[in-house]
């Protein structure tokens, strides 16, 4: 590897991958100090996500709680909301923000949205294409058999264009979640406003990470294949 060749790759690789870790990390901390601020109204994120898809008139989307720490999504084939033990049970901005957060999702299926429908059928395409990732990079460049670099791009091709689609459909859910908590009189004061945003915006920069990352590897590997060919 020329040091021409190594800078490439870190801007490429190492800049993503530092972005990534950063964003976990503001997430986690944006988190875990505003899980420790009650909000005012006093209701739990289970309650609240209840009475918002309620006013919206989605009766049939189920609010259940999950053991994963953050795992918190909406299902739209099962139209089940999924709630981590600390934002169902948990009576705090983090947790009305986030549990506001998934409605939007529950939201976004009940209109139609159409990235969200786009998003859910590349799902498959997507996983497949993840699985195989790791077998056709390693045989690539252990064996420099360019058909498996080929199918690599293949493969991050797909990956990229699904943390695209990824995006509006994260930033939607967020953006209705911020309108519908002051509508609803759910969230109330500056600290409380503040905190949501901090929350919803920290976890929207995990989505903006993957996607850089995805992007960054999938041009690697175009250039990888370009002087393979050389
Ligand atoms: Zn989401």
């Amino acid at each position: 590897m020329n040091s021409q060749t190594l800078i490439i790759y870190g801007i490429l690789i190492g800049i993503p991958l530092i972005l990534g870790v950063y964003a976990q990390m503001k997430v986690s901390g944006a988190f875990s100090r505003w899980k420790e601020v009650p909000i005012a109204s006093g209701i739990t994120g289970a309650d609240a996500a209840r009475q918002i898809l309620d006013a919206a008139g989605i009766h049939r989307v189920e609010v259940l709680p999950i053991d994963t720490m953050l795992g918190d999504h909406y299902d739209p084939s099962s139209k089940k909301l999924c709630l981590s033990p600390d934002v169902y049970n948990g009576s705090s901005v983090a947790a009305v923000g986030i549990a506001a957060h998934e409605v939007g999702h529950a939201i976004q299926d009940e209109r139609s949205y159409a990235p969200l429908h786009l998003r859910m059928a590349i799902v498959p395409i997507t996983q497949f294409a993840s699985q195989l990732l790791p077998f056709v990079i390693l045989g690539g460049f252990l064996f420099h058999f360019t058909g498996l670099i080929t199918l690599g791009i293949i493969c991050y091709m797909v990956l990229t264009v699904f943390q695209l689609i990824t995006l509006p459909v994260e930033f939607d859910a967020s953006r209705r979640a911020k309108v519908i908590l002051h509508q609803m009189g759910i969230v109330g004061t500056r600290e409380e406003t503040d905190g949501v945003n901090d929350v919803l915006d920290s976890a929207a920069l995990t989505y903006v990470a993957a996607f850089v990352a995805s992007l960054g590897n999938l041009i690697y590997l175009i250039l990888a294949r370009r002087s393979s060919e050389e």
